[in-house]
């Protein structure tokens, strides 16, 4: 896991717990399944939120996620500037990151200081520094064109992904794609974080004949289930973009 950096905004009736999660986008072979390594990051954040919560309860202390739009908070706030492709940009991480956000209600900085763990012992209060140029490469290499017009929800692929209803055309978008795109994210000149293969423990196991194996005969998915979080983990689904990403791989 890459460094997560934290940001803790006051306010008089409770604090904003502000964490990113910066995570390397992978690198897929030509024989492999490509599941975001986004989706590990938003686990951890969900993870790390949890547990927060959790901490403070513990203490008699109200704590929950807070029902407001993150990206546009964090832009907001100066962490960060919401780009063409609707995404958060940070000066460092560029959109590669997941973000959680806890609330607590009445908590004060000295407590977080002091529950502060290793890992993340430095608080980053930092003012953004630079602008998404509006070069539209973004909206270049978006598969669907979902950016042609300002971010349109229900043609970006990512969202057909959630629902699984789609039909050949889009299917045929996804390539072997069988959770997340990041293909407005990869053109962004922006994001300056090198690319990494998957973890090993996945290298075989997303190989588009072991995965498929794997599903039709009800096979082990806790590796994955562990990274990505069991709810985004259904064979159903998974079976279905697999058959999908299969006929786009021939
Ligand atoms: S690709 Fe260009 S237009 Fe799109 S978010 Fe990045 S800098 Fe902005
Ligand atoms: S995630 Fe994919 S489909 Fe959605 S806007 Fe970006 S490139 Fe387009």
């Amino acid at each position: 896991m890459e460094q997560k950096k934290e940001f803790i905004v006051s306010y008089s009736s409770g604090s904003l717990f502000i964490t990113f999660f910066p995570y390397k986008p992978f690198i897929f072979e030509k024989d492999e399944l490509e599941i975001d390594a986004y989706y590990i990051a938003s686990n951890q954040a969900y993870q790390y939120s949890q547990k927060l919560i959790e901490e403070y309860k513990a203490q008699g202390i109200e704590a929950y996620i807070p029902k407001i739009n993150f990206k546009k908070t964090c832009a907001e706030l100066g962490l960060g500037v919401i780009g063409m492709n609707d995404l958060l940009i940070h000066e460092t991480y560029g959109t590669r990151f997941a973000i959680s956000m806890v609330y607590v209600n009445g908590e004060s900085l000295k407590l977080k200081v002091e529950s502060l763990n290793e890992e993340s012992s430095t608080i980053h209060y930092s003012l953004f520094t630079i602008h998404c140029t509006r070069c539209r490469a973004c909206v270049l290499a978006c598969p669907s064109k979902a950016l042609d017009n300002g971010f349109n929800i229900s043609k970006c692929l990512r969202q057909h992904m959630n629902t699984i209803r789609f039909d050949d055309e889009t299917g045929k978008l996804f390539g072997n794609k069988i959770w997340g795109c990041d293909l407005c994210q990869r053109a962004c000149p922006l994001n300056t974080v090198q690319a990494v293969r998957p973890p090993e423990h996945w290298q075989e196991k997303v190989k588009v004949s072991e995965f498929l194996k794997t599903l039709e005969e009800n096979g082990d998915l806790s590796w994955l289930e562990n990274d990505i979080g069991a709810n985004m983990v259904s064979r159903k689904r998974l079976l279905h973009m697999t058959r999908n990403a299969l006929k786009n791989m021939r």
